[in-house]
C-alpha cells in the first residue's frame, strides 16, 4: 500500500499562483489543500492532519503573520511563508514567529517543493546521515572513526554522541553540557572546551587531517557534516 500523501495547506488568496502551486505539490505526490483567508485555514487545521502550511503574508481578511501566531498556538506545524515584499522578510525574522522557511515571490515551483521537502525532512525528525569515517555503536557505547574505535571517557563518549546524533548542527557549551554531564551545575563552561580539546586530540590521533569538530566563535560546537 502506498504511503498516504501528506497534506500542504496552501494559503494563498491570488489564484494564479496558488493554482501554479497546487499543481506542482500534487505532480510532486503531496495533498494540497488551496484556502484564500486565514480564517478559512485555521479552521482546516483545526480539523485536518496538516504535514506542512505554505502561507502567503498578504491575506484579504488577515495577515499570514497573524495567522501564523494563531496556528502556533495549537500546532507545531512547519510554515513557510511566502512574501511579496522584503520589508516582510524582515518582520518574518524578527518576530521569530516560527518561521522554518520562506520564499520571495516571484518563485519557481520547484524551487518551493524542493524547499517543503528540506522542511519537512528537518521537521519529521529524519535522522540525518552519519558523516563518512563515523560508526556509532549506541548500545556499546562505542564510537570508531576512520575504523578505529575510540577509547573514551563517559564525558567525552556522551558529548561526541551529542555531535554526532545531529551533524552540522551547532551546540552551544550549555547544551553540550547538558548532554554530557549528569550535573551540569558542578561543572564549569571550560570543562566542555577541555573536553573537546582531549577529544580533537584522540580523533588526531587516527586521522591527522580529518579535523571533524568545528569550533563556532562565541557560539560552540558542530561536527562536521561530511
Ligand atoms: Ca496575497
Amino acid at each position: 500500500m502506498p504511503a498516504p500523501r501528506q497534506v500542504i495547506l496552501v494559503v494563498e488568496d491570488e489564484a494564479s499562483i496558488a493554482e501554479t502551486i497546487t499543481y506542482a505539490l500534487s505532480t510532486e505526490g503531496f495533498a494540497p489543500v488551496w484556502k484564500t483567508t486565514g480564517r478559512e485555514a485555521l479552521a482546516v487545521l483545526a480539523t485536518q492532519r496538516v504535514a506542512l502550511v505554505v502561507l502567503d503574508v498578504g491575506l484579504p481578511d488577515m495577515s499570514g503573520l497573524d495567522v501564523c501566531r494563531e496556528l502556533r498556538k495549537q500546532h507545531a506545524v512547519p510554515v513557510i511563508f511566502l512574501t511579496a515584499r522584503s520589508s516582510e522578510v524582515d518582520k518574518i525574522v524578527g518576530l521569530e514567529l516560527g518561521a522554518d522557511d520562506y520564499l520571495a515571490k516571484p518563485f519557481s515551483p520547484r524551487e518551493l517543493t524542493a524547499r517543503i521537502r528540506a522542511v519537512l525532512r528537518r521537521s519529521n525528525g529524519a535522522i540525518p546521515a552519519t558523516p563518512a569515517g563515523w560508526t556509532h555503536d549506541e548500545a556499546k557505547c562505542r564510537i570508531s572513526f576512520f575504523g578505529q574505535p575510540l577509547e573514551l571517557t563517559r564525558n567525552e563518549y556522551r558529548l561526541l554522541a551529542a555531535l554526532l546524533a545531529s551533524p552540522g548542527r551547532v551546540f552551544s557549551r550549555d547544551q553540550l553540557m547538558t548532554a554530557a554531564w549528569d550535573d551540569p551545575g558542578a561543572s564549569l563552561d571550560r570543562t566542555v572546551d577541555a573536553h573537546v580539546k582531549t577529544l580533537r586530540a584522540k580523533l588526531r590521533a587516527v586521522a591527522p587531517d580529518a579535523d571533524p569538530i568545528v569550533t563556532h566563535r562565541g557560539m560552540g560546537y558542530s561536527l562536521r557534516e561530511e
